[in-house]
């Protein structure tokens, strides 16, 4: 691997992208966001829809007049809510600040110099999509129904992507969130027996969740990463417990079958002492990398070569986080999509509070961008 390469044609992605990182806004709250960039999408000349099914999302289209495929590129703009010093805080810590500003700078770039020529662009700001209800919600509008390329990005973790590099297929994992309500007995403190300990039942369903094995030569994972049991006392035995599980898995069939073997060992294991689950709560699935296309991904992969260097385009990787921009193939299988990764040092990792990258290396991403509309619709 080589040093990584930053391109130099400058765009306006850096201020862009210093702007939205100051105003950061979790999902389906990006008011602010979406405003700035309608109101720049505008100024460059597009037309722009607000409010796509009556949220945040928004798109800007420019359409050629000559008969031609329909691109899209789709970035998020939502912030991740913290807590940070006790206080819930938005911060744009896995980077969709930067997407946002890519896409706009691209945007703004292919207008002013007239390089869309035939088919119709179209720049589709997604809110929400850290809620995984954000694709969802864009879907529930027309505005993908006559889309045949869609294109994502994502910076990447400096452990994934040398800074510099590109991914040119990144295959994002399934991501399911759920949680289960127990119930159990209240009882007094000092008369366990007359109750069902909600908090034993759930490490019971803990314990049996943990002792799940799928086909090991499938990645996989499934873990509890919240516990909740207060009645409000420390000295009687609480009714209730929630626990809340994310599971991770590289295929949609291997997740249907984690989440089917989870619901059952979570019951199982809570009946074991008499408890049971009244309710399972599904927050998110991000379905696994379907719909890419051959013939896009080696568009990208040229595209790439020729902004990076042949020496830092990686062909593909696969990551366990996950992802609602398959959200969109999946409803629409003609739909041909392509997912490119982004080398930007990103560090410690994305989701950390104090996540930073080196803004330099945006400048390749909308380079990218720009030469895969080029080959599509120029
Ligand atoms: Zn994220
Ligand atoms: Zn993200």
């Amino acid at each position: 691997m080589g040093q990584g390469r930053v391109k130099q044609d400058m765009s306006n992605v850096l201020t862009h992208y210093r702007y939205l990182h100051s105003i950061p806004e979790p999902g389906f709250q990006e008011f602010k966001t979406a405003d700035y960039l309608a109101g720049k999408l505008e100024e460059a000349g597009y037309k722009v829809t607000r409010n796509l099914a009556g949220s945040t999302g928004l798109a800007g289209e420019y359409d050629s007049g000559i008969p031609g495929p329909v691109v899209a590129i789709r970035a998020d703009m939502d912030a991740l809510t913290h807590v940070i010093d006790g206080q819930k805080t938005a911060r744009h810590s896995c980077g969709h600040d930067a997407h946002s500003s890519m896409l706009l700078a691209v945007a703004e770039k292919v207008m002013a110099e007239g390089k869309i020529k035939k088919g119709k662009f179209k720049a589709l700001f997604q809110p929400a999509e850290e809620l995984g209800a954000g694709a969802l919600k864009i879907l529930e509008s027309d505005i993908v129904d006559d889309v045949d390329y869609i294109i994502g990005m994502h910076i990447r973790p400096i452990q994934e992507c040398p800074p510099g590099s590109a991914i040119c297929e990144l295959r994002y994992a399934a991501g399911c969130h759920f949680s289960a309500l127990i119930r159990g007995r209240q009882a007094h403190g000092s008369k366990p027996h007359l109750g069902i300990n909600p908090i034993d039942a759930a490490t019971c369903a803990i314990a049996a969740v943990n002792a799940i094995h799928l086909d090991p030569r499938l990645s996989y994972s499934i873990k509890c990463t919240r516990f909740h049991a207060d009645s409000g006392v420390f000295n009687s035995v609480p009714e209730y417990a929630e626990i809340t599980f994310d599971m991770r898995a590289q295929d949609n069939p291997s997740m249907n079958e984690l989440k089917e073997q989870a619901i059952r060992a979570i019951e199982n294991g809570v009946a074991a002492i008499g408890a049971t689950v009244e309710k399972f709560e599904f927050y998110t699935h991000f379905p696994a990398a379907e719909g890419f296309d051959r013939e896009l991904t080696k568009i990208i992969r040229e595209s790439a070569a020729a902004v990076v260097g042949e020496e830092n385009t990686i062909p593909f990787f696969d990551t366990s986080g996950g992802e609602d921009f398959f959200c969109y193939p999946v409803k629409f299988p003609h739909i041909k999509a392509g997912f490119i990764g982004l080398g930007v040092g990103a560090e410690p990792c994305l989701h950390h509070q104090d996540m930073h990258f080196d803004t330099k290396y945006l400048e390749n991403g909308v380079s990218i961008h720009e030469k895969v509309l080029e080959r599509l619709l120029g």
